[in-house]
């Protein structure tokens, strides 16, 4: 995985730390990552491509 998506997933699960759901406070600090649309778009595609099913962490 790029480095960028890998840092995405670490800083999602930080946000977690503070926000435990995926509520409206946890996406605005998540949006906070410059990359996190893209981020979440190359998850998605490789979640896909590897199990055929979207994921959500
Ligand atoms: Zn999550």
């Amino acid at each position: 995985m790029p480095a960028w998506v890998v840092d995405y997933v670490i800083m999602h699960e930080l946000v977690h730390l503070l926000v435990p759901s995926h509520g409206p406070r946890f996406w605005a600090l998540v949006e906070r990552y410059p990359k996190a649309e893209r981020a979440r778009g190359f998850l998605e595609g490789f979640s896909m491509a590897a199990s055929g099913t979207p994921e959500e962490c």
